[in-house]
């Protein structure tokens, strides 16, 4: 069986048998796919100190004959994000986990996305940033200056309201106001380094994103869950 080469990021590994993991990795040509690391439990296994999350990864695998491929080799490059963030890190890997099923094309571009901005931006900032800009490339969520109910554009004066899981107009349903000063530092948050969220923005913010996962039933790590 030929060799297959691709850059990928590591979501999950599962032990498999005494000695064995079975990962799942988000990579740029294949998409999601999972690969047996054979021996990587043991303590002299080369794939111990490079079975890293949070770093971009060089996979050498061989194809299965009828299903899982084989690892061969793995080089690691330094981390994407600072120690001080990796929790947050994790916390988008499971997300993109349960956004990105197995046999999916996407991901690995979307992911690598969140993960730039999680670490250029400040603390509070990385968090919403990088989570809202996840489930926006998986398309799960719209754009910040129309409605996602029934499309017409909002000027960014206006408030808008947060209905279950979806940002609307004033037409199309209530729920929790989404001040425009809110939706604008949103805006400004993504586009810019230097826009700052105040504690009550950055909450609201989060708990959309929870309220985003929740109604797609996927996992909601603490830092979006409602307190
Ligand atoms: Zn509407």
């Amino acid at each position: 069986m030929a060799e297959i080469h691709d850059s990928g990021l590591l979501l999950r590994r599962i032990p498999y048998s005494e000695t064995s993991l079975i990962c799942h990795f988000l990579t740029t040509e294949h998409g999601r796919i999972s690969l047996m690391a054979k021996g990587a439990r043991r303590a002299k296994s080369p794939f111990r100190a490079a079975l890293y999350p949070l770093h971009r990864l060089f996979l050498t695998w061989r194809a299965g004959r009828t299903g899982m491929g084989t690892l061969i080799d793995i080089q690691r490059e330094k981390a994407l994000v600072d120690e001080n963030k990796s929790l947050v890190g994790l916390e988008l890997l499971s997300m993109a986990s349960g956004l990105f099923q197995e046999g999916d094309p996407h991901g690995y571009e979307e992911l690598m996305q969140a993960l730039c901005l999680l670490s250029q931006r400040q603390e509070l900032e990385g968090v919403c940033s990088s989570a809202w800009t996840l489930l926006h490339e998986a398309g799960w969520i719209g754009d910040l200056s129309h409605c996602w109910h029934c499309g017409e554009e909002i000027a960014m004066d206006t408030a808008m309201y947060w209905m279950g899981a979806q940002l609307v107009c004033d037409a199309c349903g209530r729920g929790h106001a989404v001040s425009a000063g809110l939706r604008r530092s949103m805006l400004g948050v993504l586009e810019h380094g230097y826009i700052r969220l105040s504690d009550v923005d950055a909450r609201q913010w989060k708990q959309m994103i929870g309220l985003v996962l929740q109604e797609h039933g996927v996992k909601v790590p603490d830092s979006f869950r409602s307190l």
